[in-house]
């Protein structure tokens, strides 16, 4: 038997399309033959790569099922010794289009499963290119923020006002650098995230009226720095509450930061 005829099976093989004799002879040939070995690991790898994420258009378990109904009418015992010649070429057919249908679906698997790992390698660039983006953002904003404390500190009007925890926060600390003109930024610790949807909404309060001095969220370490706009008169008060994400325009949930009146 030349070696071509295995080169054949290989395939047929691999989709446990082959008859029970012909499996037998393929199988003593494999146990010492590396090419064939290195053919049928391939095939395997890439059946089992569509088996997990391949094209739903090509379902192996239908091109399986195919070709084993013809393999049956094949090996089913002849009616006429006529029949002989012809029932040969028919296996020799079917042997044939298990070896262009294995080939064709392994080809096809090769490059549905090249294709989806440049498209996943091509996501994960994208998404570390957007994180890096969004973290350089951040820590511009940080410093821009940083830098607008250090300006309201040299001016000697500037004052430091310390918010004390409340509520569901009790440990949460807080500094508003306030200038009664200028307005001022607000730095927050240890206070925990916002639960989904929620947000903090910064408050200043000046007679008895809050007036909504913008939402903010804290960092993965309960660390916030917000920018606070001059209030509508002069502030007597300052707050934090949480609120629907987008802001309400007056308090409505519980407060879980303020100054001493
Ligand atoms: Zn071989």
């Amino acid at each position: 038997m030349s070696h071509e005829t295995f080169d054949d099976q290989v395939a047929a093989y691999a989709l446990d399309v082959l008859e029970t004799s012909e499996r037998a002879a393929f199988e003593a040939h494999l146990a010492g033959c590396a090419r064939c070995e290195r053919t049928l690991r391939e095939s395997r790898e890439a059946l089992a790569a569509v088996a997990l994420d391949g094209p739903p258009a090509v379902p192996p378990p239908d091109v399986k099922a195919a070709l084993m109904r013809r393999l049956a009418e094949e090996t089913a015992p002849p009616r006429r010794r006529s029949d002989t010649r012809r029932l040969w070429l028919r296996g020799a057919v079917v042997a044939a289009a298990a070896m262009v249908v294995g080939g064709f679906l392994t080809g096809m698997f090769v490059a549905a499963r090249y294709e989806a790992e440049l498209g996943r390698v091509a996501r994960e660039t994208s998404r570390l290119r957007e994180d890096l983006a969004r973290q350089e953002a951040a820590l511009q904003a940080r410093v821009t923020a940083y830098q607008a404390v250090v300006d309201l500190l040299r001016d000697p009007s500037t004052r430091v006002i310390a918010l004390k925890g409340a509520g569901p926060s009790p440990t949460a600390e807080g500094r508003v650098v306030w200038h009664e003109t200028a307005g001022g930024q607000v730095l927050i610790t240890k206070l925990p995230p916002a639960p989904a949807g929620k947000a903090y909404e910064m408050w200043t309060i000046a007679g008895g009226k809050p007036t909504a001095a913008g939402v903010f969220q804290v960092d993965a370490s309960g660390q916030a720095i917000h920018r606070v706009p001059p209030g509508a008169g002069p502030v007597d008060v300052f707050a934090v509450t949480l609120e629907p994400e987008s802001g309400v325009p007056a308090p409505t949930g519980p407060i879980v930061l303020a100054s001493a009146k």
